[in-house]
């Protein structure tokens, strides 16, 4: 067998790429090595999107082959988002990689890795048209009872901030066939939690015709699968309309938790990132979506310091977030990328203004998201069992329905025992500002 040593980076579209690259690589021979050292091909699928995510990469980059310095016959292999936006630009930077591989060849991988000679520094980038299907391998690499669904590849929105749609390009939509075979087959493999992902989740199917969305998509997975548990990750707030929130509400295995990127709610502000709402849109869209769903968990992300946002926007900001109050809520200071529209405009907040206004966001937040868990104190809750807990081997680890893996808090288990991938019935006993704890009730 061939040793093979694979970091992952960035979101959970681009950890699927690096499962389907695993799965080509495990055919091929190819068994995964947890230690570097033991591996005598090293590779990072990056992520390249906004400058922190590109300065990890290259961390990680160097980090690995600085192994490879140790043994010269390894192979370095980059790919990914990191690949895709800057191509050949990367050869000099980075000299010690083999081989750069843009989203559009990752399905090649083991043969472009068989052909390496004794070349270096071999770039692929090409316009990103790749589109994943359910005949490619896959080798899950979250626990056997969740997965991840992604429905779509790129972008069609236009948001000025961001540097997805030059990097993966114009959206486009895998049909409902091939999505639901690969449900099956995921359910087949004891998937109990699906997450449906993608850069828009209300774009699905706009390029595949009327009847193809993601109404009709739900509604063959409910019919054609037995997953207890589908979640819906980055919904566009003015395409989130009332067929899916009706649906929703009809059928409780989509769980009531909807993520759906605000970014901001100042009207100015929301004009100049190119978002296609203002805040009355989204007044309306939170009072629909509690209409229609009480309990429903609510994620959004905010976007802070965005040119031109005035202190009076962030009042407003604060005054929204403490009036809707929002489950989750993501806070990112806004960075100007190269590249992006908004790397052009004019009247930037000034560095440390833009840092105190995050602070002021995500104090706020952090108090809301703590009375608001204290809601689930003496509930009984249905919990997906993740396993022992990382904090301590007495207890272990869940999530109730209103929390998502990776990016929410979980419940702490401190009394009965189950396996992981059960869910269970959890007395909700204590409520922390992001995590709550609970015990087995049956
Ligand atoms: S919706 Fe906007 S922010 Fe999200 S990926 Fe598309 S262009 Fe980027």
């Amino acid at each position: 067998m061939k040793k093979l040593h694979i970091v992952s980076l960035g979101c959970a579209k681009n950890l699927v790429d690096s499962e389907m690259m695993l799965g080509i690589l495990e055919l091929g021979g190819y068994e995964v090595m947890e230690d570097p050292t033991e591996a005598e091909l090293l590779l990072v699928n990056t992520c390249g999107f906004i400058r922190p995510a590109v300065e990890e990469a290259v961390d990680e980059i160097l980090r690995l082959a600085e192994y490879k310095k140790a043994d010269p016959a390894k192979k370095l292999v980059v790919t990914g988002c990191l690949v895709q936006r800057y191509g050949s630009d990367l050869q000099q930077e980075l000299p010690e990689v083999d081989l750069f591989v843009g989203i559009d060849d990752e399905e090649r991988i083991i043969d472009l890795i068989a052909g390496l000679g004794e070349e270096s520094g071999i770039v692929l980038q090409h316009p990103s048209r790749f589109i994943l299907s359910s005949k490619m391998p896959r080798r899950l690499s979250t626990p056997p009872f969740r997965s991840y669904l992604k429905i779509t590849e790129g972008c069609d929105n236009r948001c000025t901030y961001c540097m997805i749609p030059s990097i993966r390009g114009d959206l486009r939509s895998r049909s409902i066939i091939d999505l639901i075979t690969e449900a099956s087959a995921l359910a087949e493999a004891g998937v109990r939690e699906l997450t449906l992902i993608a850069q828009d989740l209300t774009g699905y199917g706009s390029d595949l015709g009327p009847d193809t969305n993601l109404v009709t998509l739900l509604k063959a997975l409910l019919a054609e699968t037995d997953i207890p548990w589908l979640r819906l990750l980055y919904l566009y707030p003015v395409s989130t309309g009332t067929e899916l929130l009706q649906l929703m509400a009809d059928q409780p295995r989509i769980l009531p938790y909807l993520d759906i990127p605000f970014q901001h709610i100042s009207d100015p502000v929301l004009k100049k990132m190119g978002r296609r709402y203002g805040r009355q849109d989204l007044e309306h869209l939170v009072k629909q979506i509690r209409g229609y769903l009480p309990d429903c968990a609510l994620r959004t992300t905010m976007l802070i310091g965005f040119p031109g946002e005035t202190e009076q926007d962030v009042v407003e900001l604060l005054d929204c977030l403490q009036h809707w109050q929002l489950d989750h809520v993501g806070v990112f200071p806004f960075e100007a990328e190269d590249g992006s529209v908004a790397a052009g405009f004019a009247d930037k907040v000034p560095e440390e203004e833009k840092q105190l206004r995050f602070q002021r966001v995500m104090e706020l937040q952090a108090e809301i998201s703590k009375s608001k868990l204290q809601q689930y104190v003496g509930r009984e809750e249905v919990v997906l069992v993740e396993g022992l807990s990382r904090e301590s081997d007495l207890l272990l680890e869940g999530r109730t329905r209103y929390q998502a893996p990776d990016i929410d808090g979980c419940v702490y288990i401190n009394e009965g025992t189950a396996n992981p991938g059960d869910i269970v019935k959890v007395r909700i006993t204590e409520a922390h500002i992001y995590d709550l704890v609970g015990k087995i009730i049956d």
